[in-house]
């Protein structure tokens, strides 16, 4: 098999190119204070004849949906991501009439969503001889980059940033990646766009300023989490799917899945996106009829995986488009609902991931969601990512004896 793709679209202005790696956004609208990412196009009318409802409920990961790839899966690199559980979560809700559920992307090979993209991605340097792999990251993309490209015999390079816990620096160092951690976000992105230039290093992941997003090959990836909740509601699409967001990767990449979907007439109706995000840059943009995405004040988050000053357009694009909403994080909040769905739910995830749930809480609470309708959260990482956070609004564990006596204050 080769593959569909057919050419490559400009997500703000329609231009379109042939394929080709573009990961500095398009060139016809680009500006000082704008770009914009490209996404590639499929030949619908080819995917039509080889898919069906029927066939998507064999599939068992991402790799499955092949056709709906931009790779040829020849140059898969796999590691078996994808095929995560809907998980139901009735006790969350407390009676309210509303179907929650939690797609648990932590139950991908490095533990978190991005290993969607990175497969992809690294997948696509393999199939352009592409020599070494670098990515700037808070932790998760940083590991998922090193795990792909170790699996493929790559060298990476992985810039991160000297505030993120321990136990993301060691993960990345353990798959082998050179890991340098800078203190200024922005630092990364100068560091990998010399070295793109000069080395031909390849990126899975943004190195624009302002952001344009990250490897638009990666991002198809994300798609399938799409298929995915279709293939296993039944075919009902929620009404909402909410989604942690930072340079709104995941939330375009979901979007277009279910966009295939539509296209492909598997499905009748759409859902509304929502971005949660701890600052706000959509947020802010949201509510002006602008395409320049807003700059806003950053400080240091528990969220710190969907910390970002300024976000990208093609999220913008994908709420405007789904008739979706961008909602604010908090800290405090977040602590609270990581142990709320940790007792409750039976699912230990990243404060980035438990941000979606508060997303949920809020827009109830709003009034947006409403009974009967069904949401589903996109959780994106585990909680083993930053157990320290956890452990520090916990108390100690207490020692006892052999003796019943030294445990009844305790049970
Ligand atoms: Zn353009």
């Amino acid at each position: 098999m080769t593959t569909y793709i057919i050419g490559l679209k400009c997500v703000f202005c329609g231009e379109e190119y042939a394929d080709q790696p573009m990961f500095e956004g398009c060139p016809s609208c680009k500006t000082k204070e704008f770009v914009s990412n490209v996404v590639p196009i499929y030949d619908y009318d080819k995917i039509a004849k080889i898919i069906s409802r029927k066939s998507f409920e064999n599939y068992k990961d991402m790799w499955s949906y092949a056709e709906f790839l931009p790779v040829d899966i020849k140059y898969a690199v796999t590691l078996g991501e994808g095929g995560t559980p809907l998980v139901e979560c009735p006790t969350l809700g407390d009676g309210d009439g509303i179907k929650l559920y939690i797609k648990d992307e932590s139950q991908n090979p490095t533990w978190s969503f991005k290993d969607r993209l990175c497969s992809v991605a690294v997948s696509k340097a393999v199939e352009i001889g592409a020599k070494k792999i670098t990515i700037a990251s808070t932790g998760n993309h940083g590991a998922s980059t090193a795990a792909y490209a170790g699996r493929a015999s790559l060298d990476s390079v992985v810039f991160t940033l000297e505030s993120v816990p321990e136990t993301m620096k060691i993960q990345i160092g353990a798959y082998g990646a050179k890991i340098l951690a800078t203190k200024e976000p922005k630092d990364r992105w100068v560091l990998m766009k010399e070295c793109i230039d000069k080395f031909q290093w390849y990126p899975t992941g943004n190195y624009m300023d302002p952001p344009v997003g990250s490897n638009f090959y990666g991002i198809e990836g994300y798609k399938t989490i799409a298929y995915e909740i279709c293939a296993q509601l039944g075919w009902n699409v929620p009404e909402w799917v909410v989604q942690p967001t930072a340079y709104g990767d995941g939330l375009s990449g979901i979007w277009r899945g279910f966009k295939d979907l539509y296209e492909l007439e598997l499905i009748d109706k759409l859902p509304r996106m929502v971005a949660v995000e701890p600052f706000g840059s959509l947020k802010k943009t949201l509510d002006t009829e602008d395409h320049i995405i807003k700059s806003v004040e950053m400080e240091p988050t528990i969220a710190f995986s969907i910390g970002t000053s300024i976000s990208t357009y093609q999220g913008l694009a994908t709420l405007r488009e789904s008739n979706g909403l961008a909602v604010l994080s908090e800290d405090e909040e977040i602590k609270r609902l990581q142990q709320t769905v940790g007792e409750k739910v039976g699912i230990y995830a990243e404060a980035a991931a438990i941000a979606s749930i508060l997303g949920v809480e809020r827009l109830k609470e709003e009034g947006e969601i409403k009974e009967g309708e069904t949401v589903v959260s996109i959780s994106t990482s585990s909680g083993l990512k930053d157990a320290k956070m956890t452990g520090e609004r916990m108390g100690d564990v207490p020692v006892v004896n052999a003796k019943i006596e030294s445990i009844l204050k305790y049970i």
